[in-house]
């Protein structure tokens, strides 16, 4: 892996030119060479299977992976991984089979498998200072002139939710609704009481259930956005980077769906500061495997 905090294609070829060298490296991500019976691991010509020199017993690296009776070469995978791990706006699966030369399908087999594994990112709770809002996403119906079509228009939009830690981490949640007692769930699970200033907008529904936080707001029905270090920008700014990108790289994203493109967004804004830790984040994730 590449010192600095930048990974490049450069840094891919030359970490996994071929496929045995991806192997080794998913081999040594989750086994010792050493075998128990005192021999030692090696890999056997062709096969994606290493055998011990001693007892020959055999291990398959890649078993319990998404890389396990995948036909695409490994190279092809990690290249993947790598093009997911640089796209902080989301990747399509039309643009990966553009960037990959591999079929529609397998593109979008592929980033359904690593967005899968995104669905077990951290799940300590956030603390210190903490934003939290809520918002609608998706759907392009409009509310009529006289918001006489709202509801509808509302109903085509999936509520969400979003806790960011200052400094920190992000989690966010697709809602059945925006109701206080969802809202509240959410922070419960989410964010630590105990040393935490909670920081939202006055008119969440979080008013009758924030209780127990030491809870900061600022009013955006009367155009107060900051009040010293009181703001949810943080959060706004999420919002605005996941709705642009949706729109300019997936155009629509299904209900279904919705949660693991968050995931996604979550993953990269947590790994934000680091290429060559994102990658190695991502790549942990895929090896953790057996699911
Ligand atoms: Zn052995």
């Amino acid at each position: 892996m590449a010192k600095e905090n930048k990974y490049s294609i450069r840094d891919l070829k030359r970490d996994f030119p071929t496929d045995e060298a991806v192997l080794d490296f998913i081999f040594d991500s989750r086994h010792s060479r050493k075998c128990s019976c005192g021999g030692s691991y090696k890999r056997i010509t062709r096969r994606k299977q290493y055998q011990c020199s001693k007892c020959r017993y055999q291990i398959a690296p890649t078993a319990g992976t998404v890389f396990h009776k995948s036909d695409t070469p490994l190279v092809l995978w990690f290249h993947a991984v790598f093009i997911f791990s640089n796209a902080k706006s989301g990747i399509s699966a039309k643009e990966l089979e553009r960037q990959l030369g591999v079929t529609y399908k397998c593109a979008w087999r592929i980033l359904s498998q690593i967005r899968k594994a995104l669905g077990e990112q951290g799940d300590d709770k956030l603390r210190g200072d903490v934003e939290t809002d809520a918002a609608y996403i998706g759907g392009v119906y409009k509310a009529g002139k006289n918001n006489e079509l709202l509801s509808v228009a509302v109903s085509k939009k999936a509520p969400i939710i979003a806790a960011i830690e200052r400094g920190g981490e992000a989690r966010v949640k697709v809602l059945p609704n925006l109701t206080a007692k969802e809202q509240a769930t959410f922070v419960e699970k989410t964010v630590n009481p105990i040393g935490t200033r909670l920081m939202t907008d006055k008119t969440t529904a979080l008013d009758r259930v924030a209780w127990g936080y030491e809870r900061h707001f600022v009013d955006h029905s009367r155009k107060e956005y900051v009040r010293g270090d009181i703001h949810v920008n943080n959060v706004e700014t999420f919002w605005a980077h996941v709705k642009r990108s949706v729109r300019g790289t997936y155009k629509v994203v299904s209900k279904r769906h919705l949660q693991s493109y968050l995931d996604a967004f979550v993953f990269h804004y947590n790994n934000r500061h680091n290429d060559s830790a994102r990658f190695a984040a991502l790549l942990g994730m895929l090896l953790r495997g057996a699911r």
